[in-house]
């Protein structure tokens, strides 16, 4: 599900994979059948970070293989990349009932998480898909409050225990299921992702 060519990287991966295995800080607990931690190379320089997982991804473990998946795949092959290429995962690793919205205490019992996560993989870019997760970087990081029809596609710079870091905020891929007409944007921004890291 991840790998890394640091076995440093991968004992922190499992660390924390083994931590919110056993995790009941919520009531997602209650309902989930799996975790879902993310996947992908723990080297990549760019994290994509979605909201929370779905059914499918409930079902089997792994992040975004659903139709929003689906569509990630073909934007992700459009601008040369492929899934071993990059990271992919969430803030929250608990399926939300019947996918609601995470609640706000939710997400401040599970941030924690992908802040260690990230803290292990230490990437030069992290690109929030949709306004859950990137509300939760802009707080997290002191930037102003922005809904990603305004800010998708530009980069901000963020002082991460790591060290300085783009945030390049993606519309979430489910969004252009349902609204055709922002596909041919979030194509745009794919492809000045690879851009800001090149392989
Ligand atoms: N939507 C998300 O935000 N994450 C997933 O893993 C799947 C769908």
């Amino acid at each position: 599900m991840y790998h890394s060519v640091d076995r440093s990287k991968t004992a922190g991966m499992d660390e924390i994979t083994a931590k919110v295995q056993s995790c009941t800080s919520c009531e997602l607990h209650r309902t989930r059948d799996r975790v879902v931690l993310g996947a992908g190379s723990l080297d990549a320089k760019i994290v994509l970070v979605g909201e929370a997982p779905g059914r499918k991804e409930d079902e089997s473990g792994l992040p975004f293989v659903g139709s929003a998946g689906k569509l990630l795949d073909k934007l992700l092959a459009a601008a040369g990349l492929t899934r071993d290429d990059v990271f992919i995962g969430n803030i929250i690793k608990c399926r939300p009932p019947k996918n609601r919205r995470p609640k706000k205490g939710e997400v401040s019992q599970c941030e924690g998480y992908m802040m260690e996560q990230l803290g292990v993989m230490r990437p030069e870019v992290i690109a929030p898909m949709g306004n859950s997760s990137l509300s939760y970087f802009q707080e997290r990081f002191g930037l102003e409050n922005q809904v990603i029809g305004d800010v998708h596609g530009q980069v901000f710079m963020i002082d991460t225990p790591w060290g300085r870091v783009k945030l390049f905020p993606l519309y979430h891929p489910a969004a252009a299921i349902y609204r055709r007409h922002l596909l041919g944007e979030l194509e745009e921004d794919m492809k000045k992702l690879v851009g800001l890291a090149p392989l």
